[in-house]
C-alpha cells in the first residue's frame, strides 16, 4: 500500500495519465497552494522535533522521518527580497569531506523525492521562500534521480512555482551529475571547490581522487557552454591550508578560462574537525587578490554559527546540537 506522503513525490504529468489534466491540476493546487494542508498529509508529513533560532533570522529545523531517521533544513536570514531555504537530499553523506560534520557520519540513506519536497512545503507554510539550495545534508548528485524529480515538482506552475534560477544544486564535484544537469538544465549549479590543486583537494575531499580537479574544471566549462550560466564556486578558507596568497594565485590560474563567481566561506569551527578559522585580514586579502584579477568574489557572512547551522555544520545526530 502506498504511503500518503508518496503523493508529494509524484509529478503532475504522471498523475494526469491516471485522473486527467483537470483533476491533476486541482490536486496540485490543493496540496501546494491551499492555505490549509490537505488532511491526508497532515498526519504523515515529517515532524519537526527541534527548531533552533539564532536570533538573527536563521532557523534550523530537525525533522523526524517516518523511519525515525533525522534530517535538517535551514532557513537563512532575509537578504533584500531573498529568503533562502537550505534543504537536505540524504540522511548523512558518503562523500566524507574532512571539514563537514555530515561527512563524519557516513551515508545512512537517500531521501525520497517526497521527503525532499516535504521540507520545502512545510517550511513555506509560514514564510515566503524565494530561493532553494541543496546545501543541507547529503550530496544531491549522489541522489540524482530523486533530486531531479523533486526539482520538477517544485518548479510546477500549479505547485510552488520556483524557477530554474531560484533552485541551486551544490555538489562536491560528481562529474556525471554536472554533465547531466548541463543537458537537462532544471536547476543552477554550485560547486564546492575548496582547493586550488589536487594535493590539497584530495586531502580534504576524497571525491577528488575519483574526479580530479582539472577534470572537474573541464566539466564545468562544458556546463557553462551548454547552459550559458556562470558557475558558483564555493571555497572554504582553512587557515594554513587553503587561505594563503599562493593558494589564491594558484586558484586564479586554475579557473582563468571558467566563467564563474566565487563565494568564500571562512571556516566555521566545530569540535570534530582539526581546522582553524583564518583571521579577518587573511580572508580580506584572499578576496582582494581574486577581485584584482577580475573574479567576482563574495564572502559569506556565516549566520547560525551558534546553532551549528552554517555550511559544513549540519548533522542529524541531535546530540551534535
Ligand atoms: S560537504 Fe557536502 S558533499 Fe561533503 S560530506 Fe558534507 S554534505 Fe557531503
Amino acid at each position: 500500500m502506498k504511503h500518503p506522503l508518496d503523493i508529494l513525490g509524484r509529478i503532475r504529468e504522471d498523475i494526469e495519465t491516471e485522473v486527467g489534466a483537470v483533476k491533476a491540476k486541482n490536486l496540485f493546487l490543493k496540496i501546494y497552494r491551499s492555505p490549509v494542508l490537505a488532511s491526508e498529509l497532515i498526519d504523515n508529513l515529517p515532524s519537526p522535533i527541534r527548531v533552533l533560532d539564532d536570533g538573527f533570522g536563521t532557523k534550523k529545523v530537525l525533522w523526524k522521518l517516518s523511519d525515525g531517521k533525522n534530517v535538517e533544513s535551514v532557513l537563512l536570514p532575509q537578504v533584500g527580497r531573498h529568503r533562502t531555504l537550505c534543504i537536505s537530499s540524504q540522511v548523512g553523506c558518503a562523500m566524507a569531506c574532512e571539514f563537514c560534520l555530515t561527512g563524519k557520519q557516513g551515508l545512512s540513506r537517500h531521501l525520497k523525492t517526497s521527503e525532499i519536497v516535504a521540507q520545502v512545503l512545510l517550511m513555506s507554510r509560514d514564510t515566503k521562500i524565494t530561493n532553494l539550495v541543496f546545501m543541507g545534508m547529503g550530496e544531491p548528485m549522489h541522489n540524482f534521480a530523486a533530486v531531479r524529480r523533486a526539482c520538477h515538482i517544485l518548479r510546477d506552475d500549479y505547485g510552488l512555482n520556483f524557477s530554474r534560477r531560484q533552485i541551486t544544486i551544490s555538489t562536491s564535484g560528481l562529474i556525471p551529475g554536472i554533465l547531466a544537469l548541463a543537458e537537462e538544465k532544471f536547476a543552477s549549479l554550485a560547486v564546492s571547490l575548496n582547493a586550488s590543486n589536487d594535493s590539497i583537494r584530495s586531502q580534504i575531499m576524497p571525491v577528488n581522487l575519483k574526479y580530479p580537479i582539472h577534470q572537474l574544471i573541464d566539466a564545468l566549462k562544458v556546463y557553462v557552454k551548454k547552459t550559458r550560466q556562470r558557475v558558483m564556486l564555493e571555497y572554504v578558507l582553512l587557515d594554513g591550508l587553503t587561505a594563503s596568497k599562493n593558494n589564491a594565485l594558484e586558484l586564479i590560474e586554475l579557473i582563468q578560462d571558467l566563467p564563474c563567481k566565487i563565494n568564500l566561506l571562512p571556516w566555521n569551527e566545530h569540535s570534530s574537525a582539526r581546522f582553524q578559522r583564518p583571521s579577518e585580514d587573511t580572508v580580506d586579502n584572499f578576496a582582494t587578490i581574486l577581485r584584482s584579477s577580475g573574479i567576482s568574489t563574495t564572502i559569506r557572512q556565516s549566520r547560525g554559527r551558534n546553532i551549528l547551522a552554517a555550511c559544513g555544520q549540519l548533522a542529524s545526530a541531535s546530540n551534535t546540537i
